[in-house]
């Protein structure tokens, strides 16, 4: 099991900085939200790693900036095109209740359990925004 969430950065150039962070006890932790440049310093020589340009770019002032930078990175990695066997209910929120028009079309966040049946019309980026308040704290095998 990872525990995803906001940590404050223990060591290295940017201690006390907020970061969106996964992995466990066994893997190590790592940052997930700013993880292009966290992968930059991870592939600098040990010696050499307090020193990476990549450091800048990594960490936030604030928690919520931190739980904010996840979010936009989960969104960019939203699929539309989900096809499933199965009709369902589509989930949109309309007026008091949801659109429920049978689709097999679903939204997907591949990082992140978020999967949700949406109809053509509702299968939007719009949508997702407004029924998905992620990603909070959450533990799970991804
Ligand atoms: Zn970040
Ligand atoms: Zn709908």
């Amino acid at each position: 099991m990872q525990h995803h969430t906001v940590e404050q950065l223990d060591k290295g150039p940017r201690a006390g900085k907020y970061v969106y962070a996964g992995g466990n006890r066994r893997v190590g932790r790592y940052v997930e939200c700013c993880n292009e440049a966290w992968l930059e310093v991870m592939q600098t020589p040990a010696e050499q790693r307090d020193n990476s340009p990549a450091w800048e770019r990594i960490g936030h002032e604030t928690a919520e900036d931190a739980y904010a930078h996840m979010r936009q990175v989960l969104l960019g990695e939203l699929r539309l095109d989900g096809r499933s066997s199965n009709w369902s209910g589509c989930r949109a929120p309309v007026g008091d209740g949801r659109c429920d028009v049978p689709t097999k079309g679903f939204a997907e966040i591949r990082s992140f359990p978020f999967l949700e049946p949406l109809c053509d019309e509702h299968r939007t980026r719009n949508v997702v925004e407004a029924i998905w308040k992620g990603p909070g704290d959450w533990y799970g095998s991804l």
